[in-house]
């Protein structure tokens, strides 16, 4: 692994060269909302973070409880959702908020939390994104770091696979394999290069999804306590429940690819890379994250020159910049 700067995604026309920097956001913003899992209900608060201090989480209804980074490595549980523990001190359900981290680009933030469970909101990545975008964004005096995929690497687990390719730019491929013909009439595959591509207009607002009957189930095991179609699609044997309907056709899909990049972005960093999965979900994405971190000869680590953000195979950049700070 080594740390280079890279241009090679811009054009050589360069006005400026400077790197393209960290951000967090420019002041504290908080919401409200139950757990999907717990059905609880929470307060969420989001902080502005210095630079170099990652996503962190911190749990306010825990006397002297720790930050807890979100980090792959810090990956506890992955039932339907994934969770980050330290000792006995537990976030679920991280990976929606860290997609639509992902999607504006935030790379410093301090969550506050006054009960387990991040909120589920409306089942998609979009309210976290407005919640962010009223708080602003702003962009720090640190260059932001990439993992650039140099050697594709693959896990899969019980016929489901998962990998990340070299790629010049960000992409993600997914394969859904149902378990009921009623998904037969939507459909099955996407494929998302983001250098063309709005993560907010075209994934963000796609939301979890499920099988009324399912349900039956997941309570059992004490999940979804808090699920209904407030907060998610859900299926019965003639089709889509909601009675708004679906917001994309390929909404199924699209938040699968939501989820892997929440999953993913729990490397720390951004990755340059194409990713693919086929029946792949949260245990997947966390091993192809923990084999990420494994295999430090498949990957790098670089800065990119700020002026690239709208060159050819860089990630479309969301949030307006409002302010620079230290
Ligand atoms: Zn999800």
């Amino acid at each position: 692994m080594k740390e280079v700067l890279d241009d090679s995604l811009g054009n050589s026309n360069v006005l400026s060269h400077r790197s393209l920097n960290q951000r967090t956001i420019r002041e504290v913003v908080y919401g409200i909302g139950i757990g999907v899992h717990s059905g609880e209900k929470v307060r969420i608060t989001l902080r502005p973070a210095l630079v170099n201090s990652g996503i962190q989480f911190i749990r306010t209804d825990i006397k002297g409880s720790v930050a807890i980074p979100a980090k792959a490595e810090n990956v506890a549980d992955t039932t339907l959702a994934t969770s980050i523990a330290h000792g006995s001190i537990s976030v679920a359900t991280v990976e929606h908020l860290m997609s639509a981290l992902w999607g504006l680009g935030i790379d410093n933030l301090l969550v506050e939390l006054s009960a387990e469970e991040v909120p589920i909101m409306d089942g998609s990545a979009a309210p976290f994104i407005d919640m962010i975008e009223s708080a602003g964004v702003v962009e720090q005096l640190q260059a932001r770091k990439f993992i650039r995929i140099t050697r594709k690497i693959e896990v899969n687990q019980e016929g489901a696979v998962a990998s990340l390719a070299p790629y010049n730019g960000f992409k993600a491929g997914y394969t859904f394999v149902a378990n009921h013909e009623i998904y037969d009439q939507y459909p099955k595959y996407v494929e998302v290069d983001f250098a063309n591509t709005s993560y907010i207009e075209q994934v963000s607002g796609a939301r979890s999804f499920g099988l009324e009957k399912e349900l039956a189930y997941a309570h059992s095991i004490h999940k979804c306590l808090g699920s209904s179609l407030d907060n998610a699609v859900g299926l019965s044997e003639e089709g889509v429940l909601n009675e708004e309907g679906l917001r994309y056709n390929d909404e199924f899909v699209k938040h699968k690819i939501l989820d892997a990049i929440g999953d993913l972005y729990l490397l720390g960093k951004p990755i340059l890379g194409a990713f693919s999965g086929y029946k792949s979900g949260h245990a997947l994405n966390n091993k192809l994250a923990r084999a990420v971190l494994r295999c430090d000869d498949a990957w790098e680590i670089v800065t990119l020159k700020a002026d690239i953000s709208s060159g050819t195979g860089m990630p479309i950049l969301h949030g307006q910049v409002k302010s620079s700070q230290a």
